[in-house]
């Protein structure tokens, strides 16, 4: 989700009927493993968004999008979005996957503290891309570096996205020389691979976390509403930078999800955001879960 999208919907809040804007969450740290890494889904946050036709199916209409809604039994005229992020404790290095949305509004600290670590003792903190959502945990509420002794990795064309948005001059002063960037689907720490999801933007990355024979897949943004971006993967998100390139990989990711059923892992679906995915109709679903 994207920050401006959000004030928008906050805007909206008054005219709509369903309630929408910032939910009020707790912290909250929910532990799991995979084979032998553990892990430890952190919530951030949450939002409800107005179903308007502006961001869920705007190829497909209020009315299509109210109707997948309300045949998964959701509230209609409402599309509920988690914001979740997630530590991952490999040997020598702990891992942490997104910042969430950072001092203004953000859980992840507090959630951190919740799973027992400092800031300080995070070695490594993987970007899926950089939305405010997702970056805006890096900085403090005075823009110094939260996490002091990390690398911050994401994928080169990511980094270059980046450094190309002027509202980003801040945080790329206070964090460039900490930024360790991948190639597209490269090795990035021993047990974790990025998987090229571009196309919500330029350098989006997922991250396959592998103990054995056990897997894990972070997917980012590849989908939003648990509900209506797998039930109906080819709808038009506009969150998604390259709405074309966006579809044609969410269908192929959903498809091998639902046939391999690997865990997965998803900052937007309602928290813990861990489950899997299956085939559902003429789409998919979503299984919450935790691995056993
Ligand atoms: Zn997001």
């Amino acid at each position: 989700m994207r920050p401006n999208i959000l004030v928008a919907a906050l805007f909206m809040s008054a005219a709509a009927s369903a309630q929408v804007g910032p939910v009020t969450t707790e912290p909250e740290a929910v532990p799991f493993t995979v084979g032998a890494i553990q892990m430890v889904s952190l919530r951030d946050g949450a939002n409800i968004l107005p179903n308007d036709g502006k961001v869920f199916g705007v190829d497909a209409g209020v009315e299509a999008v109210d109707k997948v809604l309300v045949a998964a039994g959701a509230t209609q005229g409402q599309i509920d979005l988690s914001v979740n992020t997630l530590l991952v404790r490999l040997p020598g290095h702990v891992v942490l996957i997104d910042t969430g949305y950072g001092a203004a509004r953000g859980l992840t600290l507090a959630s951190l503290e919740k799973a027992g670590v400092a800031p300080a003792a995070v070695t490594d903190v993987l970007i899926t891309h950089g939305h405010g959502d997702h970056i805006g945990g890096l900085l403090t509420a005075d823009g110094k570096p939260v996490f002091v002794n990390a690398a911050v990795r994401m994928s080169a064309a990511e980094w270059a996205a980046v450094k190309a948005a002027p509202a980003n001059a801040k945080l790329v002063a206070a964090i460039g020389k900490k930024v360790k960037t991948f190639a597209a689907g490269g090795a990035v720490l021993p047990g974790i691979t990025a998987v090229d999801l571009s196309g919500h933007t330029p350098g989006h990355s997922g991250y396959r976390v592998a103990s054995g024979s056990k897997t894990m897949l972070a997917i980012g943004d590849s989908a939003h509403s648990y509900i209506v971006s797998l039930a109906r993967p080819g709808w038009i998100i506009q969150y998604d930078k390259d709405a074309a390139k966006t579809i044609a990989r969410r269908e192929a990711l959903l498809a091998g999800l639902a046939t391999s059923g690997e865990t997965v892992f998803s900052p937007h679906f309602p928290y813990p955001g861990v489950g899997r995915v299956t085939k559902a109709g003429g789409g998919y679903a979503w299984v919450p879960g935790l691995p056993r």
